[in-house]
């Protein structure tokens, strides 16, 4: 079975997933390189990991019944093959599974969220997830996104035709229903979608990310969406439109998005020709002209 290839351990945060106490595992690699990085060392998909994946599992083993979940972040985890398969091993051991991503693989994203993993949870099978993402409030769904190298078994299902872990065999009638493999989603959406590229630096991202948000409203998923603002790239009068138009998202059911919040760019580990634009700078004041509520943003 390929193995995820780990980046970084945090063992404990109240950060990461509001309201859980999570270790956070960090996969290598991301596909698009933000100025605002704080990970730089870990974008590189070639970099050998920093530990083995059986040394996270070994150190899981020892905190069940201490730690609710555990987060995989990046980098980007989607780039990660390994994924669902580490996925399921975590929520073998118990514990709850979390996961931040930017949403550069809409398709991916949606085959994960899809699946199910041993009975348990109340999740009944059935439904799948459209790939082109939930619906917008004015009826314009964004339009399918290509993934390329998504392997068989992240997209070939089990016995209700999603990818499982823990399923009985293909044939056999389902008589319960099954947990959802991933329990929570951090998505960072960037900015609007034809800005997207002064953030990320490339072509697609935008089209990429929406994409997943549209995916993530409409697997019912619980989630936040966030939204680092960046002086540089985001003004005022962006960040408000951004709200609003994340907004527009509705699931099936006519829920939109769960939580949208705005978190303020920080300098540390940014690219060193971008860090001065942060400095001394607080996202407050920014906006202060806005009639964005409080409660919409984050310190960093
Ligand atoms: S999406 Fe951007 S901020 Fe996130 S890991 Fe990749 S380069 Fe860094």
């Amino acid at each position: 079975m390929p193995e995820p290839k780990v980046a970084g351990l945090v063992k404990m945060s109240a950060s990461d997933w509001p309201g859980r106490l999570a270790a956070v595992v960090f996969l290598q690699g991301c596909p698009w390189r933000c100025a605002y990085c704080h990970n730089p060392n870990i974008l590189d998909r070639a970099a050998p990991g920093a530990m083995p994946w059986a040394e996270v599992l070994e150190f899981l083993r020892r905190r069940r019944g201490l730690l609710d979940g555990v987060v995989f972040s990046g980098g980007e985890p989607l780039i990660d093959q390994a994924l669902p398969a580490a996925a399921a091993q975590v929520k073998a051991l118990g514990f709850q599974v979390g996961l931040h991503t930017g949403g550069a693989w809409p398709r991916r994203l949606a085959t994960l969220l899809d699946a199910r993993t041993a009975p348990g949870n109340g999740h009944a099978c059935g439904a799948t997830i459209d790939p082109r993402g939930a619906r917008h409030r004015a009826g314009a769904s964004p339009a399918p996104t290509t993934d390329s190298g998504v392997n068989d078994e992240f997209r070939r299902g089990g016995p209700c035709g999603r990818p499982t872990a823990g399923h009985s065999p293909a044939n056999e009638p389902l008589a319960q229903p099954c947990d959802s493999l991933i329990d929570w989603v951090g998505l960072d959406i960037k900015h609007l979608p034809h800005k997207y590229r002064q953030v990320t630096g490339a072509a697609a991202s935008g089209r990429a990310a929406w994409s997943s948000l549209g995916v993530v409203v409409e697997s019912g998923v619980p989630h936040e969406v966030r939204t680092t603002v960046d002086p540089t790239t985001h003004t005022p009068d962006d960040v408000a439109e951004l709200l609003e138009a994340v907004a527009t998202f509705r699931s099936p059911n006519d829920n939109a998005a769960q939580a949208h919040v705005l978190q303020e760019a920080r300098p540390v580990g940014a690219a060193a020709n971008h860090e001065h634009a942060f400095t001394n700078w607080r996202l407050a004041d920014h906006l202060a002209d806005t009639t964005l509520q409080p409660t919409h943003l984050r310190a960093a």
